[in-house]
This record gives structure tokens, C-alpha cells and sequence, in this order.
């Protein structure tokens, strides 16, 4: 049963709407040990057979970030500040992750908590390792 779950900054201006069959207690929870996401202390999921759609009510304050290999946009408010969740877009598709910090509802026993670092992959290893893992996405707000 594919259940629907909703995230937006703090200020509501963008979101996204994350589709799984997995429950959250079996949710693969990632706390990445980059500097972005330990700034932000992000914790990330996704599931390659979801489905995650990004939504913006404001396209005009979605501030989209790149940085090391420069793979993939993360977006954040530029009005509150709160990040949300990431986008790559490869030959086979686009692909995102979701920052569970900014789900409107805590989903419960989130607790498979993995601290990750990806420091040592190059452009090819992480691309194809988000297309693997990450999140098929429907709809990016640009
Ligand atoms: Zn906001």
C-alpha cells in the first residue's frame, strides 16, 4: 500500500510529496556526513520504487545548491532557510532524496539511523549510486 508523505520548509513557500509501500520503521534513514548536511543536520531517504514529487507555491524563493562534484541540486528556502530534499537529473531520469527533518508529521520509529560518507566516490560512482537509491521523481518546481 503505497502510503503519501508530506514536507515543506518552515515557511510552507515549497515542499514535496514522497510516495512509498515501505513503512518508516524500515526506512533506509541516511545522516550524510558532508559538511552541507551536517550544517543542516539533514537526515535523508528515498526508495527507488516511490515516487517523490517537489512542489513550489513561490518558484521565486526556491534557492537551488550545488557543490562538491556539483551532481545534483539541493533546494532550499530563500526565505526561511530550511532545506528539504535534493534532485539529480541523469540520462536515465531524475532522482531525489528528502531531508525526513522536514516532513510535516514525524513518521514514527525512523530509527535505522546510518551515518554515510560518499567522500571517496567520483562523478560516475555517485551518479549511478542515485540512480540506484534514490527516489524517482515526477515533477521538479522548475
Ligand atoms: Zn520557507
Amino acid at each position: 500500500m503505497r502510503t503519501s508523505f508530506q514536507g515543506s520548509c518552515h515557511c510552507g513557500a515549497i515542499g514535496f510529496d514522497y510516495h512509498t509501500n515501505i513503512s518508516p520503521a524500515e526506512w533506509s534513514v541516511r545522516a550524510c556526513q558532508c559538511s552541507f548536511c551536517r550544517a543542516h543536520d539533514a537526515l535523508s531517504t528515498s526508495d527507488p520504487n516511490g515516487q517523490l514529487e517537489f512542489t513550489s507555491r513561490n518558484t521565486e524563493v526556491l534557492q537551488r545548491y550545488r557543490f562538491g562534484l556539483k551532481t545534483a541540486d539541493f533546494m532550499l528556502c530563500g526565505r526561511c532557510g530550511v532545506y528539504i530534499g535534493a534532485v539529480i537529473e541523469t540520462a536515465g531520469g531524475a532522482f531525489g532524496i528528502v531531508n525526513v527533518h522536514a516532513l510535516r508529521a514525524t513518521p514514527g520509529n525512523t530509527a535505522k539511523l546510518a551515518p554515510a560518507s560518499y567522500d571517496n566516490e567520483n562523478v560516475a560512482g555517485r551518479v549511478s549510486r542515485r540512480e540506484a537509491r534514490w527516489t524517482p521523481v515526477e515533477a521538479v518546481p522548475w
